[in-house]
């Protein structure tokens, strides 16, 4: 049968704790509603012990495929699919940008989510590679960039304005612009930051 639906890659973007998966939940229902065949897939590290399913409170109950790299996507993909979603998309390879775009191009559709910046505020680069997130929500033909609560508290007063950063702290303290992506035996956490309160000591000034 030949295919008339026109495709779509469908970003949603944003620092951590902005709603990302819900938004996925939501989107996913639609699709259901819709009838579409639908599979979801998460870039897990380590998903032995992991709860990485699309579950809300209705019956909506999507279970999400692990993969590490993008042609994990692609040998898993089902010929019937219509709608392929992909969550914690910043940690795959660069192919997941021709990917999408041969996904929008079989009239399908592809919905991804991630972080579009990195801890230093910067666009988060692929898995080993020089092309980054940016160069992916280029590509979208409907973008999300949703926004969390700033958390920072000051004298027991939290700021509450629009984070649009994530603020990764070691120890407590704001992370270095050069420290390393993983530290053994550091108290590694993240905060939702506005611009105002996201420190990177050691940040480039331009
Ligand atoms: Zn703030």
């Amino acid at each position: 049968m030949e295919n008339n639906n026109q495709g779509q890659i469908h970003i949603v973007c944003g620092p951590m704790y902005c709603g990302k998966s819900s938004e996925l939940i939501r989107l996913a229902r639609r699709e259901l509603i819709a009838n579409k065949t639908v599979q979801v897939f998460k870039y897990e590290e380590d998903n032995r012990y992991s709860e990485n399913d699309l579950a809300s409170h209705d019956k909506l109950f999507i279970p999400a495929e692990p993969v590490l790299y993008t042609s994990d996507i692609y040998q898993k993909l089902k010929e019937n699919t219509d709608t392929i979603i992909v969550d914690e998309v910043q940690f795959l390879d660069d192919i997941i940008i021709p990917f999408s775009e041969y996904i929008r191009d079989q009239g399908k559709r592809i919905i991804l989510a991630g972080l579009d910046l990195d801890f230093r505020g910067e666009p988060f680069p692929f898995n080993k590679s020089n092309k980054h997130m940016g160069e992916l929500l280029a590509k979208a033909d409907y973008l999300e960039k949703l926004t969390a609560i700033c958390t920072y508290s000051l004298n027991g007063k939290t700021c509450g304005e629009d984070a649009k950063r994530t603020q990764r702290l070691i120890n407590q303290e704001p992370a270095p612009y050069n420290s390393p992506i993983k530290l053994i035996g550091a108290k590694d956490n993240y905060e939702a930051r506005c611009i105002k309160h996201h420190f990177v000591p050691g940040k480039p000034v331009y």
